[in-house]
């Protein structure tokens, strides 16, 4: 299996094409595109029917041998049956199997034939669904680094969500180290102690005095000194990594798989999007063959991608245009997954693709609608694709978390509840919606308490997180600090 950049010239794409391992601990493409394969490895009726039976870990096997094709396959067998255990999906709620890694939750079977599910993506380490594909890189690294007797230093921003799954991911790894900047003192105490309170010698913790966006500017101010970033062997884990995407195609086989008995129903599934990494995913397993029905993207106020599947144009947003919700993990301005799909759209042109995109960093976008004046008229092709969109917004939200507490006994995050009221709106009779849960209410539990008056459940062993010992230093916005701590630590 070869991948190629999203915006490789057509003459160029043969020869410039990389293997699994080659891309695993890279970002971008040299282009500024983003990897995909150079054709989708294909699925049949006959393996479905055989894979409805396996083990997550075991379908995690066969769907990623068919992308990584140069990793011997004894041990990615022994990878993802490392990963995909019901010691690390623990968080499982009453009433749902943890063996089941990714359970089903039938939510509601109406008389018309529509079927509502929801599928638990978030009982790993960190209560959300970053967990499925951060677990598998965290052991992927460390077995590649491995072989090549490599090291590899981790550096990122977060406000939440990607910093602390990515801690838990690569605690105590060989070869590896995590340096993650955060906003000091704003993130939630539950978040903040979800990070702070690892003591692993290879996890650093660097609360920034300033706001989120003052971590970021960091990151790219250290990352932009080339030859810093060679010396301290310095990379990314962020949402355009391959291998987290791939992760991710795994539980669309396993939701459409424990859905349904045979590979004539239809199941669509609707995603709580911010940065299309989830529901990008779902894309290469409809591509893959899987019998999928409708793709459906749930934004919250930050709206870009209900924008682009309503009407063709994708705009990205200014940061003074992009609001801060309730639902903050798809508080984006634009969804650095996209390109993905439109590579896809515009027929696999990587001469297009690098024109449409270099018009986002000219023009904040492009418009594919159509009309006169437009870029192209290829949104006439998304309906081919299975594409859909709603929006939710924070009333929304709180209605949505106390609908579904009083209709089905359980209390869903904000992020599923943009889901859960999006999903309502595109049930079709005959058709199995199932709802992707990216994250457990206990991580924000500010809202779940407006909506219900009442505390979020807290999963086993988080009862009393906020008193756990904290290790973390505090650092002004200063580069040359930073480097000066980052070199410190690594030895290098
Ligand atoms: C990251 C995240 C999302 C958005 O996922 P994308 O892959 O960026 O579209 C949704 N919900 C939660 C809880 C998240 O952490």
């Amino acid at each position: 299996m070869q991948y190629v950049s999203t915006r490789a010239a057509a003459s160029a794409a043969a020869s410039s094409s990389q293997q699994f391992s080659d891309i695993l601990l890279g970002g971008l493409a040299v282009d500024g595109g983003l990897f995909l394969p150079t054709a989708y490895p294909q699925v049949t009726g006959a393996e479905l029917d055989a894979w409805r039976q396996l083990s997550y870990a075991d379908l995690a096997f066969e769907i990623l041998k068919k992308f990584a094709t140069d990793i011997p396959e004894a041990d990615l067998r022994a990878l993802t049956a490392k990963t995909y255990t019901k010691e690390v999906y623990k968080n499982a709620r009453k009433g749902e199997k943890a063996s089941q890694i990714t359970p089903l939750r039938v939510l509601e079977e109406g008389e018309n034939g529509t079927r509502l599910v929801l599928q638990a993506l978030s009982n790993g380490p960190t209560l959300a669904f970053k967990d499925m594909a951060m677990q598998l890189l965290g052991n992927l690294f460390e077995y590649t680094l491995a072989k090549q007797n490599a090291q590899l230093n981790i550096f990122g921003a977060t406000s939440g969500d990607t910093g602390s799954a990515a801690e838990y991911a690569m605690r105590g790894k060989q070869g590896i180290r995590v340096f993650m900047l955060s906003p000091h003192k704003k993130m939630s105490a539950f978040q903040t102690a979800q990070m702070f309170s690892l003591q692993d010698p290879n996890i650093f913790n660097i609360a920034i005095e300033g706001v989120f966006d003052d971590a970021q500017d960091m990151v790219k101010a250290v990352s932009n000194d080339l030859p810093f970033k060679a010396k301290q062997k310095i990379g990314t884990v962020n949402s355009i990594n391959w291998a987290r995407v791939v992760a991710q195609v795994v539980y669309y086989f396993r939701g459409y798989l424990s859905a349904t008995t045979s590979n004539d129903q239809k199941v669509s599934f609707t995603v709580p999007s911010g940065n299309f990494g989830n529901i990008c995913a779902g894309h290469i397993a409809r591509m893959m063959g899987l019998p999928i029905d409708k793709l459906v993207a749930a934004t919250n106020e930050n709206d870009v991608l209900d924008e682009f599947f309503r009407t063709g144009v994708y705009r990205v947003r200014k940061s003074s245009e992009t609001y801060h919700t309730s639902s903050p993990s798809m508080d984006i301005s634009k969804a650095s997954n996209f390109e993905r799909f439109i590579y896809d759209l515009v027929g696999r042109d990587g001469d297009r693709t690098r024109a449409l995109f270099q018009k986002v960093e000219t023009h904040g976008g492009f418009d594919l609608s159509g009309k006169p004046g437009a870029d192209g008229d290829e949104f006439k092709l998304v309906a081919k694709y299975g594409f859909k969109s709603g929006k939710s917004t924070h009333d929304d939200r709180l209605n949505t978390i106390r609908d579904v507490a009083d209709d089905y006994g359980i209390v869903i995050d904000t992020h599923t509840a943009d889901g859960i009221k999006v999903a309502r709106e595109n049930l079709e009779p005959g058709v199995t919606m199932i709802v992707l849960e990216t994250a457990l209410a206990a991580k924000f539990n500010e809202t779940i308490l407006d909506a219900l008056g009442e505390d979020a459940e807290r999963p086993e062993g988080f009862e009393n997180i906020e008193d756990l010992p904290q290790k973390f230093v505090v650092m002004p916005p200063d580069v040359e600090k930073m480097k000066a701590y980052i070199a410190t630590n690594t030895g290098l």
